[in-house]
């Protein structure tokens, strides 16, 4: 079947706790022809995959009020609290305060008879007036055929009424609304990091079009428009400048608090902020191809993650109500106790443990974005926490990659200035940073004289260059490539390049016609903040540090030293590869620093690839982290913070588990009377609240 497949986004409005966006995705997936359903929380948004010949959209949107939401035509208007629920909120909580009140006065011995001071026809009243929006909404789903925690709740309210509890149904009702609004709570404080970055869209733009100016919504720019900023605008594209010049506020996408310069032909980024000049920019990437359009997706998907954690807690509650309403069964068959098996059915619902993970996720990764470090995702945030072994490219990542040539050796009769003009004419063919710095040496001497046809260039990756121009041929690279073109380094220059090699710095030999006669050394600086970065990801537990390089084992051995690492040295890219492999099948975690254009396969290969200081929109594909300005400091804080999420959400999870197994206990051998555990079956949702309030207060911290 050939069936053409469509896919749609539908807002979704009225969802308040994980739980009802598991609902929606349920019955949405349920519908025939629907081939994938994504309800995201926070974004309050379907996103359906789905065979148009087979289902509509008005289907999709029948089935999704028919769950008791809302499908605005306009999105991100959020539902207000209706009058009436209000009203009966209210009224449910005047009446639960008074029975409370009088439970706890006759307890001490204050007043007798306290406990009928609410007289039964004012409690029903409450009941059903307060409890109507839960009861709504368990009906709703009845009919859907899906049953929530929440129905095993309206059922111990019903078995409360009919053993004349009036009051404690109506103390029930109370509490099972304050846990409910506690949950969307804890979930608009996690939505919180999502708004705040949403906040920053750039919602207008000025356009040249037809050589006029013209303000556009910034959603309707092109690819390849002109669009001008003026001081103090927001740039609403990634682009290129083509005119103008302006210091640029950043810290929107990279966290960096110190502006930078733009001027023609550099790149703006959108949200960032134009401080004082006038900028025209050619729009690179627009909307949510921009590098803030991803942020925003990435911070929206990653609600959507499922720690391992959390896909057990999963597996656990499939199991959870039928074992609840089977507590339940036997407290009220077996001890023939109603007030038992009420107090199970209330103690157990909580609406907490769906939202143990996505709350946490939501706020760290949120968190993290705004301080310039993205990560893709919970995935990504599970394995940077898990991490047990670190992998550190040398160049680009350890050093800065911008290496220059600090001296020419030349043997055989031969000048200083003929070694680096004949190596320039071959380097001018890689992309090598050490060939841009022999290239950029070359040229106040080579002035341009080779521009001679070249027949055959090949750049061979980690080794260096061969040029072929008729019989003559060109090598310049490492000492491995010049035995592997069959040539042999005289001894003066490979002694002169081991004592480079010693120094830290790259021996780069050029041979010609046969021989090799000369040597460049070639030197990058190192970049500031590595060995506090690395000191500080030892104390959180990374015992395991190796730099991986395909430099020279004497060059390699330099810098390991000074930073106190281990290394391996002389790698081609493939062994990269194989050495993560490797450290996966040994049981290991691996996280890799890498700078993101060259070491681009072995960080796809680590379970958290981190890519050093760019932001680009195609960097962020290729990364589970990236950096997005450069600074070491990030790579711990990173660490920690995914660390800080996964104990959250271990701590949410394991409390909501303990909690439910201690409270089912007790309330079946009847030790909680049902006002107690209706009273108790909040404190999950306090506990996440809480513990996840913890983590967006201490990520906000500005430094560390
Ligand atoms: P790293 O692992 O440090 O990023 P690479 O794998 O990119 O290093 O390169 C390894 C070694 O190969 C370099 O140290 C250098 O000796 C040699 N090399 C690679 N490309 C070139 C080139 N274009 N010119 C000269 N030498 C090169
Ligand atoms: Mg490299």
């Amino acid at each position: 079947m050939a069936a053409t497949i469509d896919r749609c986004e539908l807002p979704v409005a009225g969802m308040d706790c994980a739980d009802c966006a598991a609902k929606v995705e349920r019955v949405l997936g349920r519908l025939d022809g629907v081939e994938q359903a994504h309800v995201s929380l926070s974004a309050e948004r379907a996103t359906v995959v789905f065979h148009p010949g087979r289902v509509s959209v008005a289907a999709m949107t029948r089935a999704i009020e028919a769950l008791g939401y809302k499908v605005p035509s306009r999105p991100g208007l959020r539902a207000a609290p209706r009058t009436s629920e209000i009203i009966s909120g209210l009224f449910v909580v005047a009446i639960a305060a008074v029975v409370m009140f009088g439970l706890l006065a006759e307890r001490l011995g204050l007043v007798d008879g306290a406990s009928r001071l609410v007289p039964a026809p004012v409690a029903i009243a409450a009941v059903l007036l307060g409890g109507f929006p839960i009861f709504r909404r368990v009906a709703l789903a009845l009919r859907a055929r899906t049953v929530t925690p929440h129905a095993l709740m309206t059922l111990g309210i019903i078995g409360a009424l009919t053993i004349g509890e009036y009051g404690a149904a109506a103390v029930i009702v109370f509490f099972m609304r304050f846990a409910d609004f506690l949950d969307g709570y804890a979930a608009g404080r996690a939505r919180q990091a999502l708004k705040e970055l949403v906040a920053l869209q750039p919602l207008e733009a000025r356009v040249i079009r037809d050589g006029v100016e013209v303000e556009v919504a910034a959603e309707d720019l092109r690819f390849g428009e002109t669009v001008l900023v003026k001081p103090g605008e927001r740039i609403p594209v990634d682009g290129t400048v083509l005119w103008g010049r302006a210091s640029v506020n950043q810290a929107p996408i990279t966290g960096e608090s110190v502006p930078v310069d733009r001027e023609a032909g550099q790149t703006v980024l959108a949200a960032t902020v134009n401080l004082d000049g006038v900028l025209r920019v050619r729009a690179d990437h627009v909307g949510s191809d921009s590098t803030f359009g991803r942020i925003v997706r990435l911070v929206e998907e990653a609600e959507s993650y499922k720690s391992r954690a959390q896909r057990f807690a999963d597996r656990v509650t499939a199991y959870y109500i039928p074992v609840v309403a089977a507590a339940a069964a036997m407290a009220w068959l077996i001890r023939g106790s109603t007030t038992a098996a009420v107090a199970v059915l209330v103690v157990s619902c909580s609406c907490g443990i769906a939202l143990a993970t996505p709350v946490a996720v939501v706020a760290a990764v949120g968190r993290a974005a705004r301080r310039g470090v993205l990560i893709k995702g919970g995935t990504a945030l599970e394995a940077l926490a898990r991490a047990d072994v670190l992998l550190l490219d040398k160049t680009g990542t350890l050093t800065l990659g911008q290496p220059h040539v600090t001296g020419v050796y030349p043997a055989g009769g031969r000048s200083p200035e003929d070694v680096l003009g004949i190596a320039a004419s071959a380097e001018r063919y890689s992309e090598h940073p050490i060939a841009a710095a022999i290239v950029a040496a070359a040229r106040p001497i080579a002035g341009g004289s080779d521009a001679a046809g070249v027949a055959e260039v090949e750049v061979s990756s980690g080794r260096g260059v061969v040029m072929r121009d008729g019989a003559e041929r060109v090598i310049v690279g490492s000492r491995r490539l010049i035995a592997e073109q069959g040539l042999e380094v005289p001894h003066i220059l490979d002694d002169q390049g081991r004592a480079l090699e010693t120094r830290g710095q790259t021996a780069v030999f050029v041979a010609q016609a046969g021989t090799v006669f000369g040597v460049i050394a070639v030197a990058d600086a190192p970049r500031p903040g590595v060995a506090d970065a690395l000191a500080a990801l030892r104390t959180l537990g990374i015992r395991q540090i190796t730099m991986l390089t395909g430099d020279n084992a004497r060059v390699a051995q330099d810098i390991a030293e000074r930073l106190g690492v281990d290394y391996q040295a002389e790698l081609l890219p493939e062994d990269k590869i194989r050495i993560v492999r490797r450290l996966q099948a040994e049981g290991h975690t691996v996280a890799m620093v890498g700078d993101g254009i060259n070491d681009a396969p072995a960080l796809a290969q680590a379970d958290a690839g981190i890519a050093m200081g760019t932001a680009t929109a195609a960097a962020l594909e290729a990364a589970d982290v990236a950096l997005l300005k450069d600074d070491w400091r990030l790579v711990p804080e990173a660490v920690r913070m995914s660390r800080r999420a996964f104990g959250v959400i271990r701590q949410n999870l394991l409390g909501t588990l303990a909690y439910n197994v201690i409270g089912i206990t007790l309330a079946t051998l009847g030790w909680l009377p049902p006002v107690l555990a209706a009273a108790a079956q909040v404190i999950p949702d306090f506990l996440i609240l809480m513990n996840s309030g913890r983590l967006l207060r201490v990520a906000a911290r500005p430094d560390r």
